[in-house]
């Protein structure tokens, strides 16, 4: 099966495209759904009553079902849409983090779960704790246990897979250690979701992170998962319309969730255009795609292998991404000559800089793949490494 077919970005692009970790392909049916509402519904949710917008206000609504539904059975309310993983990360940190003295985070975060918490004030030893990592970039489930005896009631923050390495965290594992603690797990699912089968109930996390746009759906969206008992306790993220049920210029009463979190008008075209991304995904189901990409990154590790001077960070197992360097090149000249050849690849610190600096470099080349790439990706992608390779070597 050629799943390019269903992206029109391939017949319109003669690039080899391995960087779906920065942003996914949008499928013909996301991309049709975006003109469908601007052609033809166009109208505001949750405000009018005429035909146009009762369409988009269900139509919205049944993407929140669905998405829902998608992560394993999380109801409407416990579903709140923002603008992407970083403004989910930024409510997490305003609406629940706030209050809780420590925040624990791992060695491998986006900047995105970093630099809310130091808009707090926090750094390490005050009010933020960082979990170490192995040689090969694996979690040090002791020393989170350690972090956690010390500081219990902590927020314990951190990614569900790598989008620098493409490490994932046991999260299972991890949540077992958190809850022992009374403490809450926040799993970023931003590179997560687009790759693996992902059921917060089993997972056994209070909130979980999504981007819309790592997700073949459109930019601009994002949502974030909060565990009904705790979004009583939560406040709003930000005020204005659509989020209220009553003003006086006394006082504002807010609705339930997931109203309460989303004030103002929302990305309407992006969130009906997600519902198909969803609905695509569902079709070809997870057991295929991890098959296609487990085949994909195993064939990606052995052709780096025989490179000359490779240097990898973590084994063989990757979901989502494979970064490298090579001995004595610098990994921006790599990435210049790469793109001159028509490949596309993220060079750079990928907005990991902390784990950039522990492993003391400046950053990698990374490969992003997806399901819609295949073998002849890599061949091409290969030879065109070792092109460029030759050319800064002689
Ligand atoms: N978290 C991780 C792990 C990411 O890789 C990214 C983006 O690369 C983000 C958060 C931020 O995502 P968004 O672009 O949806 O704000």
């Amino acid at each position: 099966m050629n799943y390019k077919e269903f992206f029109p970005y391939f017949a319109n692009s003669k690039t080899i495209y391995l960087d779906s970790g920065a942003t996914s392909q949008k499928p013909k049916a996301v991309i049709d759904e975006l003109d469908n509402y601007y052609l033809k519904n166009c109208a505001s949710v949750h405000r009018s009553s005429f035909g146009d917008a009762n369409v988009v206000t269900r139509g919205y609504e049944n993407t929140r079902k669905l998405l829902g539904e998608f992560i394993g059975g999380a109801t409407k309310e416990e579903i709140i849409f923002t603008k992407g993983a970083t403004e989910s990360l930024n409510l997490l940190a305003t609406s629940f983090g706030f209050d809780i003295k420590t925040i624990i985070i791992s060695s491998l975060e986006h900047h995105s779960n970093i630099v809310p918490w130091h808009m707090q004030g926090r750094t390490i030893g005050a009010g933020l704790e960082v979990v170490e990592c192995g040689k090969n970039l694996e979690f040090d489930y002791e020393h989170l246990e350690e972090l956690l005896k010390k500081n219990p009631k902590s927020l314990v923050s951190l990614t569900h897979i790598s989008n620098a390495f493409g490490v994932m965290h046991d999260i299972k594992r991890i949540s077992k250690i958190v809850h022992k603690y009374d403490s809450w797990l926040c799993v970023d699912g931003a590179q997560s979701l687009a790759h693996i089968k992902v059921d917060v109930k089993d997972l056994a996390c209070d909130f979980f992170i999504i981007s819309a746009h790592k997700t073949f759906g459109p930019t601009g969206l994002g949502a974030i998962y909060i565990k009904k008992e705790l979004l009583e306790k939560m406040k709003p993220y930000q005020g204005g319309g659509a989020s209220i049920a009553s003003v006086s210029y006394e006082k504002s009463v807010f609705l339930p969730s997931p109203y309460k979190f989303e004030a103002g008008t929302p990305n309407i075209a992006a969130v009906l255009a997600f519902s198909k991304s969803l609905e695509f995904l569902q079709k070809i189901s997870f057991s295929k795609i991890e098959k296609i990409e487990n085949k994909l990154y195993a064939y990606l590790y052995k052709s780096l292998e025989k490179i000359e001077g490779i240097i990898m960070y973590n084994d063989a197992n990757a979901f989502g991404a494979r970064s490298f360097n090579i001995e004595g090149i610098s990994h921006d000249d790599i990435g210049i000559l790469l793109d001159k050849q028509q490949i596309a690849v993220r060079v750079g610190h990928h907005c990991c800089m902390p784990i950039m600096e522990k492993l003391g470099i400046k950053g990698t080349i990374r490969v992003s793949l997806s399901f819609y790439n295949d073998k002849d990706d890599i061949d091409k992608f290969i030879k065109a490494l070792k092109k460029a390779l030759s050319m800064l070597k002689g």
